[in-house]
């Protein structure tokens, strides 16, 4: 079935015509068949969805996703193919018209010239050299630090090598998402999008791919079959590995010879796990589970967290800061900040040593908030680097009269309801904490010796500690949610 929503009616209709259709396939036929045009939007699943991929995910506008934490698992679970949402007749209210439009145009401004200046010139893999420089790309599954093509996955070289179209959200200025085709190599006139940094990372260094024409042809097939490219790269590096150690044989993996870098292997392996067939149904548990299932050395080899979740396209023992958030985080992703480089926007001092245990937890605890309340306003984060810029324009909306600290705070709230949510529903906070390749100390490259295992539980407990949360249970204390105006969760988890 799907969800058809318009001008205040819902509707569940029909879509066994779409069954086994891809992400993109599924958006122009629904599109096409409801007349929409570019008024409205569709969100659907793939073959992942469907076959319940634990990191199935959803995609709609072109290639916009909803990847994290297996939500198209969701949906295929109740056989729900596509929402569809059209353009409505009604407006809604804003308080001070006149306000938010120099607001938003201010706002940005700053976007574009200071906080999000590299994304919007080079979209998020304008990152990816800068990322191998610093020894936090992740490469072949993290059993290296050293990437010397990291310049051809950068995307300065693909936006001045390949040709580009805008594919911004809607209304965006910033537009930063786009379609590209690829011009050089093998792949040459592929259409498909701009891979974003994490694309480049699970298609390129990840899987020991130096070719960026592949790595739009992969992270094309890998959004059309609909799952998480985080946790599907981690799923298919990992499988290399296993493979070049003997653990997989060509046999076991229906003939495909996955040795690094096989871009059509690679591309046959996501086919077979988005529909569960051959060793892609244990892959498609993802990497935890697949790893604990095979055992052995293997179990050791797999980067996630122990609460379950696969972390973002980075290698974090070059970047503390966000293992310790994606570990401890309510949404088994980065939620306190983006790798801890920005606390200067919230008045904090820069981080001085982005590996002391102290700075790291700290760093943590004082900036959780500002996100989890980006967030839920519903807007993108890379378009409003600015804070106050950002208070004063929600004022504008709603006639609230927030500051940053008060934003902040319905962050806290946010982050504690989350926290006591996840508690109330299993969560084991002894399972906060990184895999053992995921945290395994670098045998090269830039952050090369730089051990982390031996400091994690501490930045635990203090972050904890100065979360206002119990240091061993991690749970929020009661005076932390009386303070948080959440005085009516504390007997309830
Ligand atoms: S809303 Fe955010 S993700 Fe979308 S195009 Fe704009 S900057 Fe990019």
């Amino acid at each position: 079935m799907y969800l058809f929503i318009h001008d205040g009616t819902a509707e569940i209709r029909d879509a066994r015509h779409l069954q086994g259709k891809g992400t993109f396939e599924t958006e122009e036929i629904l599109r096409k068949e409801l007349n929409l045009g570019f008024r409205g939007s569709v969100y659907g699943i793939g073959p992942a969805g469907e076959n319940l991929v634990r990191f199935a995910m959803i995609s709609g506008d072109g290639g916009h996703v909803v990847a994290h934490n297996g939500m198209g698992a969701v949906m295929g679970s109740k056989k729900l193919k596509a929402i569809v949402v059209a353009r409505g007749k009604a407006g809604f209210a804003v308080k001070d018209k006149a306000a938010v439009e120099r607001l938003t145009r201010e706002l940005h401004e700053d976007a574009k010239t200071k906080g999000s200046k590299r994304i919007y010139e080079w979209g998020t893999g304008g990152g990816f050299s800068a990322a191998a420089l610093g020894g936090w790309l992740p490469i072949k599954n993290y059993t290296t630090g050293i990437f010397p093509e990291h310049e051809k996955l950068d995307g300065q070289y693909i936006r001045t090598h390949f040709k580009m179209k805008d594919n911004p959200c809607w209304a965006c200025q910033l537009r930063h998402c786009k379609l590209c085709e690829v011009t050089e190599g093998p792949y040459k006139g592929f259409k498909g999008e701009e891979p974003e940094y994490e694309g480049l990372a699970a298609w390129g260094s990840v899987i020991g791919n130096a070719d960026p024409g592949a790595t739009v042809m992969l992270n094309w097939f890998n959004d059309q079959v609909g799952m998480d490219l985080n946790e599907a790269g981690w799923t298919v590096g990992w499988a290399m590995e296993c493979y070049e150690k003997g653990v997989f044989t060509q046999k076991d993996l229906g003939g495909l010879d996955l040795k690094w870098g096989n871009v059509g292997a690679a591309k046959e392996l996501l086919k077979q796990i988005a529909h569960r067939q051959g060793i892609g149904s244990l892959l498609a548990e993802g990497v935890k589970r697949a790893s604990e299932k095979t055992g052995g050395e293997a179990a050791k080899w797999a980067i996630y967290t122990h609460t379950g979740a696969a972390p973002r396209g980075h290698d974090h023992r070059g970047r503390w800061c966000e293992m310790l958030d994606t570990c401890t985080s309510g949404n088994s992703t980065i939620e306190a900040t983006r790798g801890g480089v920005f606390p200067e926007r919230s008045g904090y001092p820069p981080v001085f040593d982005k590996f002391s245990p102290w700075e790291v937890a700290a760093i943590n605890a004082k900036e959780n908030g500002w996100l989890p309340f980006v967030d839920c306003l519903g807007i993108c984060a890379f378009t409003c680097p600015n804070r106050e810029l950002t208070v004063q324009c929600v004022n504008a909306v709603t006639g609230w009269d927030l500051d940053l600290k008060g934003a902040t705070h319905i962050g806290r709230r946010v982050v504690n309801l989350l926290r006591v949510f996840n508690l109330r529903h299993g969560l084991d906070p002894k399972n906060e904490r990184p895999s053992f390749r995921y945290s395994e100390t670098p045998k090269d490259g830039p952050v090369k010796g730089r051990a982390i295992q031996p400091h994690f539980d501490f930045m635990v407990r203090i972050y904890r500690e100065l979360m206002g949360w119990d240091p061993e249970t991690g749970r929020p204390l009661p005076q932390t949610l009386k303070s948080l105006g959440l005085e009516e969760l504390i007997e309830k988890f």
